[in-house]
């Protein structure tokens, strides 16, 4: 019975490294018919930010990677938020003290300050565990007696609950990605697990949830590999069954050396957070990957290759497909460049598959801006529909057809205006170079030529346009380049833009010939 959680921390916004993680724990609960639980992490009070759990659950429902149970959501396993169960871990907290586990730890800051100090001084480090625990100037339950520790707490003194570490082991840990671990117990410290606070630190709350969520996998970054060896000896100290581990590599920086930092993105130019997001104490925005006009499926398709790789040469997934071809055994150990480059590639490759119908229906808000006024479909008759008479019929229809013609130089629906706006409106200004190259001294007879043969055209049909007018142009035994550049600059304002008699049997007779004469004036 396969259950993964995502556990972000409230303390921000979601980055994509944390959307990742989600969505291979999404993937691999999808592909064994597991649940995927989100459980809010939020212990840390002094990091706590209001609008993130918000945020992340935006996100994932953005990404289209729903979870199964967490907050108001199939609460079967609930509270999912470590706030709310807060009353709960105290008592794992004692029940760890009890077994000899764990122990009160009474040393205030100053105290520990001044042993890093000495340690230094002697060119040691100071660590906080069977090296010293036991003697020195370190005041806990170890060395207290049973009455004094009590006394202690019932004067309110401040203490921690330390884990206590064992003596001269070595650990041998399982990873699904990085194999087996070996780690000294000697290099560790005595974490401390519980504050008088009442409140439980990250690693107790996580490992109490955990099992009591009955988490098959943990599947989390990198960072959290040093907390492993801790994690395993919990379960030993609890008596529980661990659950398997994943630790998935880091995402990294697109040039240059190390992690993909939060604030790479503002400095290359390219989100790193799934959604906007506005910091409500600075007033900051930061940019967002749904806001910048990314596809979310084309988002989750990169970020499945951060670290993952089918073992083939297919890169383009539905998350269907991505659900059936997933495994934690082809995640890598090593980090995983992230590139802006390909991220745009993606949402290129996902805009070209992408049916007519729904570009367009995400264009006609931007004509509406643009103040070019779309006729609704429904109030069109039968006839309108069709694109074959003199004038430009602008509706749904027309505008499809648009999309159909430009949609192949795209990467964002946001450029369809850019290379499209000829087919709504005249140009406001011509290409000044290409002016100067084309424009001949003779082009203006010439052009004023074309004006008559095109108005004599009935049928302005693609193929009857061609025909008609290649046929004079091969009458007037000229190049073909020095009417169809000339025109195209006439229709278009630059040299760019698809077939000129699509466009022409698109704008209609009327509009071609006026824009002709716009330019020969
Ligand atoms: N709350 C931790 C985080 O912010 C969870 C780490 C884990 O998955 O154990 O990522």
């Amino acid at each position: 019975n396969v259950r993964v959680r995502f556990a972000p921390s409230p303390t921000g916004p979601l980055h994509i490294g944390g959307v990742r993680t989600a969505l291979f724990n999404y993937l691999f609960a999808k592909k064994h018919n597991g649940t995927f639980v989100l459980r809010i992490e939020d212990t840390d009070q002094t990091r706590y930010v209001a609008n993130a759990e918000q945020y992340i659950i935006d996100s994932l429902t953005w990404c289209n990677i729903p979870f199964d149970e967490g907050p108001e959501k199939n609460e079967k396993f609930g509270p999912y938020r470590q706030s709310e169960r807060k009353d709960l871990y105290k008592k794992y907290a004692e029940q760890l003290i009890e077994n000899g586990w764990a122990y009160y730890a009474f040393d205030t800051a100053e105290d520990l300050d001044a042993h890093r100090k000495d340690h230094e001084e002697q060119g040691k480090t100071f660590i906080y565990n069977w090296h010293n625990r036991e003697k020195g100037r370190l005041v806990n339950s170890l060395v207290l007696s049973k009455e004094e520790v009590a006394a202690k707490i019932k004067a309110g003194e401040k203490y921690v609950v330390r884990f206590k570490t064992p003596q001269d082991e070595t650990l041998i840990l399982q990873d699904e990605i990085r194999g087996t671990i070996k780690v000294e117990t000697n290099t560790l410290d005595d974490k401390v697990l519980f504050k008088s606070d009442g409140m439980p630190t990250y690693h107790l709350a996580n490992i109490v949830d955990d099992h009591l969520m009955e988490i098959s996998h943990v599947i989390r970054g990198e960072e959290w590999l040093p907390s492993l060896p801790l994690h395993v000896l919990l379960y030993r100290a609890f008596n529980w069954k661990a659950p398997k581990f994943a630790h998935l590599p880091l995402i990294l920086k697109p040039v240059g050396k190390g992690k993909l930092s939060k604030r790479d993105g503002d400095k290359l130019g390219f989100p790193v957070f799934p959604l906007a997001y506005t910091n409500e104490q600075t007033g900051d925005v930061s940019r967002g990957y749904r806001e910048d006009g990314y596809f979310a499926d084309a988002f989750i398709n990169m970020l499945a290759l951060l670290g993952w790789n089918p073992g083939t040469e297919q890169e383009i997934f539905s998350l269907e497909e991505l659900v059936k071809a997933f495994d934690l055994s082809r995640v890598s150990k090593s980090g995983a460049k992230f590139s802006p480059d390909k991220t745009k590639w993606f949402n290129q490759q996902y805009l070209q598959q992408k049916s007519n119908k729904e570009l367009t229906a995400l264009f006609l808000p931007i004509l509406e801006e643009k103040g070019i006024v779309i006729a609704n479909e429904e109030k069109q008759s039968v006839s309108n529909k069709k694109i074959t008479s003199s004038n430009t019929p602008l509706n749904d229809v027309y505008v499809e057809k648009v999309v159909d013609l430009i949609k192949e130089r795209a990467t964002f629906v946001a450029d369809f205006w850019e290379l499209s706006s000829f087919f709504f409106k005249n140009p406001s200004a011509y290409d000044a170079k290409a002016v100067k190259k084309q424009w001949k001294p003779e082009t203006g007879s010439l052009m004023q030529e074309l004006i008559e043969v095109i108005s004599k055209i009935e049928d302005f049909s693609i193929e009857n346009l061609q025909t008609e007018i290649k046929g004079w142009i091969a009458s007037k035994e000229i190049g073909f380049g020095k009417v169809m550049q000339p025109l195209r600059l006439s229709l278009v304002g630059k040299l760019a833009g698809p077939d000129l008699f699509e466009i022409m049997t698109m704008i209609g007779k009327e509009t071609t010939i006026t824009r002709i004469q716009n330019a020969i004036q």
